[in-house]
C-alpha cells in the first residue's frame, strides 16, 4: 500500500478520501487555494500545499502545479476526486510521466469514455442498448436538425463532452430548435471548450437507475448494485438512494451483468459508473459512464458495507478486488440528500455568502453527513456550492426516510440561502415517500414541493416581531448612549419598556402585522441576522422573516415588475429582443451566465424592453437592473 497521496480536490470529497486514507494508515497531502486557505480539508491533511489564486483554472484545474505538489512531498499517488482533474487523460499522462499513480482508471478508458458520442460508438459495438439519437462526427447545423427531425420532438440536445447538466437542452418542437442548438453550444463551449453536439430522444418521465462497477487489473469485475438518482434539477442529482425503488432481482442482475459488460468493452480498471435511463416497460438504455467516484458514492457504501475509497487504493496499489460478486450483499436502505447554497425559488441559483451558523445534525449509524465546510466558512463564487452530503440508512425504506426527514429538520444553516426546505418538502411529498420517482419528477410535484411551507403564524409572529424589536431596541440603546440630543426618539427604547408599535413583518412569503410583546421570550431559539431580515431556527421548525418598510411596499417583486436585475455576479451572454418589440409574458429577453450556467431573464408580463442597460459580453454585479421594460396596457 502507498506511505502518501495527495489529494487533488477540496470540500467535503478532500475530506472523505483524507478519512480512509488515514484509517488505511497512508498519509495525505492536501493542496489548496488562496480561498481555501483556512478550509477544512487543508486542517485534516498531514500536510498541504498552496496551489494558487483562487479561481480553478489558477489552481485546482493547474496540471502542473499538482504534479510539483505531489513530486515536492513525496506523494506516490493522486486520488483526484471528483470534478476538477478526475476526467482529464493528459492528467492522467501527466502522472504517468512523472512516476505517479493516478487513483483512478488507465488513460484509455478515460480517453474513450470522455466523449459521450464516442463512448455510445463503443458500447452499441458492445452490444450495451443506446438511447436511440444522432452521435455522428458530421456537426452540420443540417445535419443536426435533420436528425432532430427525424426523431420526431421531444428531443435532448446534449454537449458531448458535457457533464454537470451543462451543455444540455431538451427541445420540444422544431420552432426551438435553433434558440435551444445556439444556448446547448454556447454553454458547452464555455464550461468544456467544445460544442460537438449529439441528438436523444428525450425519453418521457424515465427513471435515472445507475450502476456502480469496480475493476482490478487482474481482470476481476464486480458491481455494487444500483442507486436511483431521479430527482434532479436543471438534470443534476439532487436526492439519490439505494437500492432503487421497486427493483426486482431479475432486472438489477441484467442490468449490473451489461454495466460489467460496458467496464470490459473499455478494459476498465478502478470505481465507474455506468448510466442508464430505466423506462417503465423496465427496459434500460445506456446514457453513459462517469470514469470516477460519483457524489453520491456513499449511499453504495451504506448498503453494502463497503468502503469504495479504501477500494480505490487497493485497486491503484494492484491488489484485487477486496470482495467477489457472491460476497456482496444488500442491507437496508439509504439515501442522500445534497446540501447546496442555492434558492429553489429562483430556478436553483447558487447563493455564496458566510456560514453563520452551521449546525448539522448528530452523526450516528443511521447519520452520516459528509461535508468540507465548518460554521464560519464561506460558500465563495468559485466552486460548487454543496455545503454537505446528508446521508441516512435503515433497515427498509421507510425507515430511512423518517431518519431524512428528521435529520433535515434538525439541520440549521444561516446566514445565505440554503435548499434544505426544499428538499424536505421533495422528501414529504406523497409521491417520493412511495417511492414513485422519474427525472421529471420536481416539475411534476411542483406544486407539492414549492409550497410554502405551511408555518403556523400565529405561532411565527409575535417571535419574529420579538426578534426584529430586540434587534432594534439594541441598536437604539447604542445610539442613545451616542445621541446628545434629549428629544432623541432613541430615548424612547431602553433595557425595559419597549415601544408599542405595530411591525409590518414578512414571514416567508405572508405579511403580517404584529406588535412586540415582552412576554415573548427567544431564549431557545435561534436568531441568525442576515443581510435582509433574521433566519430563525425554532423548535417547530425554521423560518426567514424581515421587517417590511412602508415605502417598498409589500411584494417587492410585484412591484418591480418581475425580477430584472442579475441573479448574480456574472456575464451578460446575449440580448434576445429588440427594443421596442412587443413581448409576451414569459418570453425570454436577455441570456446572462454565472458559474458556468446560462440564466435567461424572462418578460414579467406583456410588454416591450425600452432599454438594456448592458451589452453582450459585459460584467455585471448581481443585484444591478439588467434593463427598463414597459408592460402593455391591459
Ligand atoms: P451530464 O453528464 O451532464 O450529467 P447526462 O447525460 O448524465 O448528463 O444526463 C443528465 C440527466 O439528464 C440524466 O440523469 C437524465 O435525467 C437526463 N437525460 C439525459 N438524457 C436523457 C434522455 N435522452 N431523455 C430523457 N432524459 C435524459
Amino acid at each position: 500500500m502507498f506511505t502518501k497521496i495527495l489529494i487533488a480536490n477540496r470540500g467535503e470529497i478532500a475530506c472523505r478520501i483524507i478519512k480512509t486514507a488515514r484509517a488505511m494508515g497512508v498519509s495525505t497531502v492536501a493542496v489548496y487555494s488562496d480561498a481555501d486557505r483556512h478550509a477544512l480539508h487543508v486542517k485534516m491533511a498531514d500536510e498541504a500545499i498552496h496551489i494558487g489564486p483562487s479561481p480553478s483554472n489558477e489552481s485546482y484545474l493547474v496540471i502542473q502545479k499538482i504534479i510539483q505538489a505531489a513530486l515536492q512531498t513525496g506523494a506516490e499517488a493522486i486520488h483526484p476526486g471528483y470534478g476538477f482533474l478526475s476526467e482529464n487523460a493528459e492528467f492522467c499522462r501527466q502522472c504517468a510521466a512523472n512516476n505517479l499513480i493516478f487513483i483512478g482508471p488507465p488513460i484509455e478508458a478515460i480517453l474513450a469514455m470522455g466523449s459521450k458520442s464516442a463512448a455510445k460508438t463503443i458500447m452499441a459495438d458492445a452490444g450495451v442498448p443506446l438511447v436511440p439519437g444522432y452521435h455522428g462526427d458530421d456537426q452540420n447545423y443540417e445535419v443536426i436538425k435533420q436528425a432532430a427531425n427525424q426523431m420526431g420532438y421531444p428531443v435532448l440536445l446534449k454537449a458531448a463532452a458535457g457533464g454537470g447538466g451543462k451543455g444540455m437542452r431538451a427541445v420540444f418542437s422544431e420552432a426551438e430548435f435553433d434558440e435551444a442548438l445556439g444556448a446547448a453550444k454556447r454553454e458547452a463551449i464555455n464550461s468544456f471548450n467544445d460544442d460537438i453536439m449529439l441528438v436523444e430522444k428525450y425519453l418521457l418521465k424515465p427513471r435515472h437507475v445507475e450502476i456502480q462497477v469496480f475493476c482490478d487489473s487482474h481482470k476481476n469485475a464486480v458491481y455494487l448494485f444500483e442507486r436511483d438518482c431521479s430527482v434532479q434539477r436543471r438534470h443534476q442529482k439532487i436526492i439519490e438512494e439505494a437500492p432503487a425503488p421497486g427493483m426486482t432481482d431479475t432486472l438489477r442482475k441484467k442490468m449490473g451483468e451489461t454495466a460489467i459488460k460496458a467496464a470490459k468493452a473499455i478494459n476498465y480498471e478502478g470505481a465507474g459508473t455506468v448510466e442508464f435511463l430505466l423506462d417503465a416497460q423496465g427496459e434500460f438504455f445506456f446514457m453513459e459512464m462517469n470514469t470516477r467516484l460519483q457524489v453520491e458514492h456513499p449511499v453504495t457504501e451504506m448498503i453494502s458495507g463497503q468502503d469504495l475509497v479504501e477500494w480505490q487504493l487497493q485497486v491503484a496499489a494492484g491488489k484485487t478486488l477486496p470482495c467477489t460478486q457472491a460476497q456482496l450483499n444488500i442491507s437496508g436502505h439509504a439515501f442522500e440528500a445534497r446540501v447546496y447554497a442555492e434558492d429553489p425559488d429562483h430556478d436553483f441559483l447558487p447563493a455564496t455568502g458566510i456560514l453563520k451558523c452551521l449546525q448539522a445534525p448528530s452523526e450516528t449509524t443511521h447519520v452520516r453527513v459528509d461535508t468540507g465546510v465548518i460554521q464560519g466558512d464561506e460558500v465563495s463564487i468559485y466552486y460548487d456550492p454543496l455545503i454537505a452530503k446528508l446521508v441516512v440508512w435503515d433497515t427498509d425504506r421507510d425507515r430511512a426516510l423518517q431518519r431524512l426527514t428528521e435529520a433535515l429538520s434538525n439541520y440549521r444553516i444561516g446566514g445565505l440561502t440554503t435548499n434544505i426546505g426544499f428538499l424536505y418538502n421533495l422528501a414529504t411529498s406523497k409521491a417520493f415517500q412511495r417511492g414513485d420517482l422519474n427525472t421529471g419528477y420536481i416539475e411534476e410535484h411542483e406544486q407539492e414541493i414549492f409550497r410554502r411551507r405551511d408555518i403556523d403564524i400565529d405561532y411565527a409572529a409575535p417571535l419574529a416581531a420579538a426578534a426584529i424589536n430586540k434587534q432594534q431596541r439594541q441598536q437604539a440603546i447604542v445610539a442613545a448612549k451616542h445621541s446628545v440630543d434629549p428629544n432623541s426618539p432613541w430615548h424612547l427604547y431602553n433595557n425595559w419598556g419597549l415601544p408599542q408599535r405595530n411591525l409590518s413583518i414578512q414571514i416567508q412569503h405572508a405579511v403580517v402585522e404584529q406588535t412586540p410583546d415582552s412576554n415573548t421570550s427567544l431564549d431557545d431559539l435561534m436568531v441568525i441576522p442576515t443581510g435582509s431580515g433574521f433566519d430563525l431556527f425554532t423548535p417547530r421548525g425554521f423560518f426567514h422573516c424581515a421587517e417590511v418598510k412602508a415605502d417598498l411596499g409589500t411584494d417587492y417583486r410585484e412591484a418591480d415588475g418581475g425580477n430584472l436585475s442579475a441573479p448574480m455576479n456574472g456575464t451578460l451572454v446575449a440580448l434576445l429582443v429588440d427594443l421596442g418589440t412587443e413581448v409576451k409574458k414569459g418570453d425570454s429577453l436577455l441570456v446572462m451566465e454565472a458559474m458556468k450556467m446560462e440564466h435567461t431573464i424572462m418578460a414579467p408580463s406583456d410588454g416591450s424592453v425600452t432599454e438594456f442597460y448592458f451589452k453582450a459580453g459585459d460584467l455585471v454585479d448581481g443585484g444591478s437592473q439588467l434593463l427598463a421594460f414597459m408592460r402593455s396596457n391591459p
